[in-house]
């Protein structure tokens, strides 16, 4: 890192409108706690910056349907979540909230000297309005009939059901989802930041000056600038957030996405007096760890802010991470469809290691990438207890049973005993390497290998079978898997701190820095170790299985929910429905039409006469299971050529909102021909 004294990591603020799932760990949390934790190890200064993200939209619509205030929403969430990092073990030095006191302050400031100066442009446009609410309404808020393709549904900004981008005023008839009225259009007024003044200059600071970030980061970046910027409000209309701080602007807040990343700057004030030196040193190195979802946030817009403000250092890195999905599905809130923190901690205790170990060795660093229960209990089962804890278990043990728990001195060593200490320090180079250019996975691998190296050195060398003939020599043995296993303590304390403070009360040692590893006697002749227990557990298939299971049940209920029923059709009369000649009648013959996949073509004898009906049901129904069976058919309705086949009648089938075909019969046998009615 060479010109820089200290770094300051930002995180992502999650939302407080809802618990953290392991998309949220993996994504931001995990990687940038594992680099925190190893430059405090390397005796940097660095500081790790979190809080709880509580203005914005969609928390006063919560509070609005759960009947409270927009405060008990983030109150809730944001204890729980802080609760949630802390369990797991998350670094943080601070853990702040956007609705602090400090905060405000700090977001106030911010816009004020921006305004000051000149920054902002001030423009006043029409946006639809909910009067009963007395409020305007954000594009999501807003639904109406989508004019490309009539669905019903459209947001304000898009038609989910056809894909078109939309802006509000082009519905059809919209409707404001807060109180369901008709919103009116009412002039307002507000600042923005012009971003596309800011392009030359971030054309050359991102896409000259930052060609090391990641790809994925970069070449995200590139295409906002080179598709153009536009300028952006930085206000809005709304009673539930930072007030904008100047005379006439009542009724007005930042806009959410404006003071959020100016908490990461509230967060460190809130800490520390000394604040400015994190921000506005030259010498201070920036990182901001994030979701892709933020990648423009964080490289564009927050930039163009700090850049405006004139001030701040600009982030060194951006090391956004790819979407994590859940057994083969995106990870979804308002589905329930996720492994929440809260309940794994409650369905798994004392396994927040093993979670973090899953999840970085699998992190979505450069593609989205899979969680799924079977690769976490393969990650448990064969690497964390097969390799780590086999390894470091038998070396303990067999100092207590054959050296009484003390450290035995090393002898004479062999080529293959110099060649196990020399991987030490390679070890640490390679994990050095991969942790410098955030690439979590390859060094949590790298780290790993050095358990590998020692299980591998233990059960070549045998020292059960040499203790009866030579313990000399398993003195050496023994010594050199010490030496290993007190080095693991350091290489893997960044990925496993729990269970690495578990090992170093075995071992009977301190924690200690990263320039320790590499030298081969950390454990020195005679120094007495602890009686081990397990350090990880395999956990078994019906573990497994219940979580596996838990998904199901989700699956099944968004099933239901999902399911829309239309509302009732207008009412008909008797005589109207009696027009209809509902008859029952017998399958006699059934095959399916060529070329279609739909449609099979069914001789029936409805008691009246026998007759051909085409049928929609051939992906519910195989044609030899129908032969016999009654059902209810249409018998009056018009015929219709349907693929050449005349077909004289209408079979009744139940269909759901998933288009299922169920067919409709009596629930005993009757004469064919009876009437339905
Ligand atoms: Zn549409």
């Amino acid at each position: 890192m060479g010109k820089y004294k200290r770094t300051l990591i930002t995180t992502a603020l999650p939302y407080a409108n809802g618990p953290l799932h392991i998309g949220h760990l993996a994504g931001v949390y995990v990687p940038a706690d594992i680099y925190a934790r190893y430059l405090r190890l390397k005796n940097e200064e660095v500081m790790m910056i979190g809080g709880s993200d509580e203005h914005g939209v969609p928390i006063t619509l919560k509070a609005k349907n759960e009947g409270i205030t927009p405060q008990d929403v983030v109150d809730k969430y944001h204890k729980l979540i802080k609760t949630s990092f802390e369990q797991f073990g998350i670094s943080f030095d601070v853990y702040s909230r956007t609705s602090a006191q400090i905060h405000h302050e700090t977001a106030s400031e911010f816009f004020k000297k921006l305004y000051d100066e000149g920054k902002f442009i001030e423009k006043t446009t029409e946006q639809y309005f909910d009067e009963e609410n007395n409020q305007f309404l954000a594009d999501r808020y807003i639904m109406g009939t989508c004019p490309k393709c009539g669905y019903e549904k459209a947001y304000g900004d898009q038609c989910e059901s056809c894909g078109t981008s939309l802006s509000p005023t082009e519905l059809i008839d919209p409707k404001s989802m807060i109180s369901g009225n008709t919103p009116v259009l009412k002039e307002t007024r507000h600042w923005y930041l012009p971003l596309d003044a800011y392009e030359p200059w971030l054309r050359e600071w991102i896409l000259e000056g930052h060609r090391e970030w990641k790809p994925n980061v970069y070449g995200q970046c590139k295409s906002w600038i080179d598709s153009g910027l536009l300028p952006r409000a930085v206000t809005r209309d709304l009673d539930w957030g930072v007030p904008v701080p100047i005379a006439g602007a009542e009724g007005k807040v930042l806009y959410v996405w404006f003071d959020a990343p100016i908490g990461y700057i509230s967060a460190t004030r809130e800490l520390t007096p000394e604040w400015k030196k994190y921000w506005k040193d030259p010498e201070t190195r920036m990182i901001h760890f994030i979701g892709k979802d933020n990648i423009v946030f964080h490289c564009i817009i927050f930039p163009c802010m700090l850049k405006a403000e004139g001030t701040y250092n600009l982030p060194d890195n951006v090391p956004a991470n790819e979407f994590l999905n859940l057994e083969g599905e995106k990870i979804s809130t308002s589905r329930n469809w996720a492994v929440w923190l809260h309940e794994y901690l409650e369905d798994l205790p004392g396994k927040e290691d093993v979670l973090k170990y899953a999840l970085t060795a699998n992190a979505p660093e450069t593609k989205d990438n899979d969680f799924t229960w079977k690769d976490f209990q393969t990650r448990n089962n064969n690497e964390l207890v097969a390799i780590l804890g086999n390894f470091v278990n038998r070396a303990l043990v067999l100092t207590q049973k054959y050296f009484e728990g003390v450290v035995p001195p090393r002898r004479e060593l062999t080529e293959y005993d110099k060649e196990t200490l020399d991987g030490i320090a390679a070890i640490k180079a390679s994990v050095e390497k991969s942790l410098d250019a955030f690439r979590f996975r390859e060094a949590l691998k790298y780290a790993m290998d050095l358990a590998r190296l020692g299980n591998k050195y233990l059960a070549d060398e045998e020292p059960w079978k040499g203790i009866k003939t030579d313990e000399e020599r398993v003195k050496t043995i023994i010594n050199i898997c010490l030496q290993v296993s007190a080095s693991l303590t350091i290489v893997l304390e960044p990925f496993l701190p729990f269970s690495m403070e578990k090992l170093r009360g075995f071992l009977n040692v301190e924690k200690m820095n990263w320039d320790k590893l590499g030298n081969t006697d950390l454990l020195k002749e005679g120094h007495r170790i602890h009686k081990p227990s397990l350090l990880f557990e395999k956990i078994e298939d019906p573990v497994i299985e219940k979580q596996l299971r838990k998904l199901m049940d989700t699956k099944k209920s968004n099933t239901m929910n999902e399911e829309k029923i239309n509302p009732s059709k207008e009412p008909v009369s008797f005589e109207d429905f009696g027009t209809m000649d509902i008859r029952t009648a017998t399958i006699l013959e059934a095959e399916k039409v060529p070329k279609t996949r739909k449609l099979l073509k069914l001789k029936v004898d409805t008691g009246i006469d026998r007759r051909t009906i085409v049928s929609g049901i051939a992906e519910y129904y195989e044609p030899e299971n129908l032969i016999g069976r009654q059902i209810c058919i249409l018998v009056n309705l018009e015929p219709k050529k349907l693929r050449g086949i005349e077909s004289q009648g209408m079979i009744l089938c139940a269909e759901d909102a998933g288009g299922t075909l169920s067919i409709v019969a009596p629930d005993r046998k009757m004469t064919n021909g009876s009437a339905v009615k």
